[in-house]
């Protein structure tokens, strides 16, 4: 009876001893150590302060390791490279034209990022099942140097300066001027049946607003207006506002 009692006695103070010690090692690492100091310093110190003291030993671990500083400089200059990239992209991204004719919209190309690629492939096709037009290419010996994707809503078609451009096919002029979100000279034509045609870049204009035009009206001029590296004239085409793929209505050579 006695010799239990003991024991007994005996766990109990171990498991004591035991508690003291995890507790013990405990506090050791969450406040003891050398890492938990540093981190409460800073935890004491103002927001600004503690930033500033961190950027100080940032840079001086920059200043003390050369593999650091050269990995630093890297980062910087990919940063750098990237803004610059992007900048570049939204430049020459192809702007969606909104035009007013008395007030009245003509255009309204929808957003292209949001618009799925399957869909806008299903688009191109029905239109061009459906379309009422023998559409001609607008330019004799005009070669497709850039075709529509997800950035160009457009076919170029690179011919000599001056060459004489057609429409696609007939219709009524709905605009003709200067477009000054880089589009240059334009004329946009309405076929009807919610197909519209658009070709910019022009060196000169031969329609007005409201001309009635046959496929063998000449338009205007192949040119270098508007943001072009080079002799073209960009076709953009629209069935019922929504941007097409020009390939898919133009005669395949
Ligand atoms: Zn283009």
């Amino acid at each position: 009876m006695k010799l239990k009692k003991q024991l007994k006695k005996s766990i109990k103070r171990q498991v004591v001893l035991g508690k003291r010690a995890i507790r013990r090692s405990f506090k050791f690492v969450v406040f003891k150590n050398k890492y938990s100091r540093i981190v409460r310093k800073y935890a004491k110190m103002e927001a600004f302060q503690a930033i500033k003291r961190g950027f100080k030993g940032v840079q001086r671990q920059i200043a003390i390791r050369p593999r650091i500083r050269l990995f630093s400089k890297f980062t910087l200059i990919l940063i750098v490279l990237l803004f610059l990239t992007n900048m570049g992209a939204s430049y020459f991204k192809a702007k969606e034209p909104e035009i007013k004719v008395n007030g009245q919209q003509i255009l309204v190309a929808k957003n292209s990022e949001s618009q799925n690629p399957e869909e806008t492939l299903l688009q191109a096709s029905v239109s061009s099942k459906r379309s009422p037009f023998d559409f001609r290419m607008p330019v004799s010996d005009g070669i497709i140097t850039q075709g529509f994707s997800s950035y160009h809503h457009a076919d170029d078609i690179a011919a000599s300066y001056g060459t004489p451009i057609y429409p696609l096919g007939g219709g009524k002029v709905e605009f003709a001027g200067y477009m000054t979100d880089g589009h240059g000279d334009t004329v946009v034509i309405d076929h009807g049946d919610g197909l519209k045609t658009l070709y910019a870049h022009m060196s000169q204009i031969d329609v007005g607003v409201g001309n009635v035009i046959s496929e063998t009206t000449k338009i205007g001029n192949i040119g270098l207006t508007g943001h072009t590296t080079g002799p073209h004239v960009h076709i953009e085409v629209f069935d019922n506002g929504v941007m097409i793929n020009p390939s898919s209505v133009l005669p395949d050579n």
